[in-house]
């Protein structure tokens, strides 16, 4: 992927981590201040309220949701294409496979386009670029709308005709591999989504040990393909098309386009998206990986209900960044370790509205009994947190609320057009629109593949739950029973480098 301010390789920086970005699906930049895009001030914003959000909804029969966002005054047409697929779907032995799919689907041949053709011309045209995370995979265009037509084709196709070879694999694993040592190097540690890269190793298929700078280039290009067969189907898809568009025309394209896509129905040796039974691992086990930093997960199972896993997806989000901010996490047992920026704790939990467990993350000491004392620091923090009523539903209701609000408020045309003048100074105005538009896109389209084709009743919802239901869901989660720890350790003695 192009090194952009996009860019895949940098997204790490530019995005931070999933929980990152579930912050801002649902906050915008203001949930999310490190944010690169979000850091633009744009679209919804909580003192702008409007009676809807203006986000055309459709499902189509082959179960693509479809959400089309005109705007006023815009000049480019923003599209987000999101798969409920991620690392934590990767094959066994095959740490990051998700994500070489990714590059594949961009950088593949399909029916019209060599190797690289289809995604250069439309990033010539605009934007484009893909993300890999936790579970689910987003991949992101801008164009010019003469160009709506090409670009939708190039996602139709990526679908239908991409062909998996050697050579596409022997070009793209070694770029997935560096980006974890370019991730590693600039923000001093993994980061959390190739961490849940190498735990899914162990928490899915039972593994002891993960690696992330070598392995994919010896996946079969076949199996390769077969998984991604299995993994991209329509149902699982959503797609966002936002700025210059008229909402019927776009939605009678669409539908021409996208009404006949069809799953891929063939035999496949393990179902990619078997649950994975967090209950039934071990109170704490380690994972030794290539990468030359620990780090540890403390996770909870989530309930199987999907709107007690909503609600803990919420009290997650705050008990993070409360537990971020108390300086007794550092204590583990007498010598002082503080997480590294950016590698999980300051960025807010991921949730299990899909196929996550509840958790948190953190880079961790090097010392294994340090890590242990560290980790189960970490949990007690959680679970007093877990224990305390007020905390269990006062705060987590307005969130809800508060995230609703978000939403309803639909996009922001004052926000819009001063986020444009805003960088209009740094560079060019189309370049500017861009990265608005295309943060929208990416925010409504996460906002809707996590919460389902009514975000704004279904978070209301929540909030009108009776505190009692709150505090239930997440005192019986939140326990020193329920309590995994799964810590990542070098490979290598300490010291001894990558
Ligand atoms: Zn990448």
């Amino acid at each position: 992927m192009r090194r952009t301010m996009w860019s895949c390789a940098a997204s790490g920086l530019v995005l931070g981590t999933m929980a990152g970005v579930a912050a801002a699906a649902w906050g915008g930049n203001r949930a999310n201040p490190r944010s690169g895009i979000g850091a633009l001030q744009p679209v919804a914003n909580i003192e702008h309220r409007a009676d809807e959000s203006g986000v055309h909804v459709v499902t189509l029969d082959n179960g693509i949701m479809l959400l089309i966002q005109p705007v006023p005054g815009a000049t480019m047409v923003a599209i987000e294409e999101v798969h409920r697929v991620g690392f934590i779907h990767d094959p066994a032995g095959v740490a990051q496979g998700s994500h070489l799919i990714e590059h594949l689907r961009c950088m593949g041949a399909t029916a019209s386009h060599a190797p690289g053709v289809a995604y250069s011309r439309l990033n010539t045209a605009g934007l484009a670029n893909a993300e890999t995370m936790g579970d689910l995979t987003h991949y992101d265009l801008v164009v010019p709308p003469e160009q709506l037509g090409e670009a939708l084709a190039a996602i139709l196709e990526r679908h239908e005709s991409l062909g998996i070879d050697d050579a596409i694999i022997a070009q793209e694993a070694p770029r997935c591999h560096a980006e974890v040592v370019n991730v590693t190097r600039a923000m001093g540690g993994p980061g959390l989504k190739f961490a849940m890269a190498a735990a899914v190793q162990a928490w899915r298929h039972g593994l002891g040990e993960a690696s992330l700078l070598t392995g994919l280039e010896a996946w079969d290009a076949g199996s390769a393909e077969r998984w991604m067969h299995a993994t991209h189907r329509p149902e699982r898809l959503t797609l966002a098309i936002v700025g210059a568009v008229d909402p019927d025309e776009i939605e009678r394209r669409a539908e021409e386009r996208f009404g006949t896509m069809a799953a891929f129905d063939e035999p496949h040796d393990a179902d990619p998206f078997a649950p994975i039974d967090y209950a039934a691992l071990p109170p704490e086990q380690t994972v030794t990986w290539d990468v030359d930093a620990a780090a540890v997960f403390v996770l909870y199972p989530p309930p199987e209900d999907s709107d007690e896993r909503a609600a803990l997806t919420l009290w997650g989000l705050q008990a993070s960044r409360d537990l971020a901010q108390d300086p007794r996490r550092r204590d583990t047992g007498g010598q002082a370790f503080r997480p590294r920026p950016g590698d999980g704790l300051m960025n807010g939990t991921p949730y299990p509205v899909g196929d996550l467990p509840l958790f948190v993350f953190s880079s961790a000491p090097r010392d294994p009994d340090q890590q242990r004392r560290y980790a189960a620091s970490l949990a007690e923090q959680l679970e007093a947190m877990a224990a305390d009523p007020r905390r269990s539903a006062g705060w987590v209701r307005s969130t809800a609320r508060m995230y609703a609000g978000a939403i309803e408020a639909g996009f922001d045309q004052v926000a819009f057009e001063r986020g444009v003048a805003s960088l209009r100074s740094q560079g060019d105005e189309r370049r500017a629109e861009m990265l608005v538009l295309g943060n929208t896109a990416l925010q409504t389209a996460m906002a809707w593949h996590a919460l389902g084709p009514d975000p704004v009743a279904r978070l209301n919802a929540l909030a009108d739950r009776p505190p009692e239901w709150w505090e239930e869901i997440i005192r019986r989660t939140v326990t020193p029973a329920n309590r995994r720890i799964t810590i990542l350790a070098p490979r290598a003695p300490a010291g001894a480098g990558e």
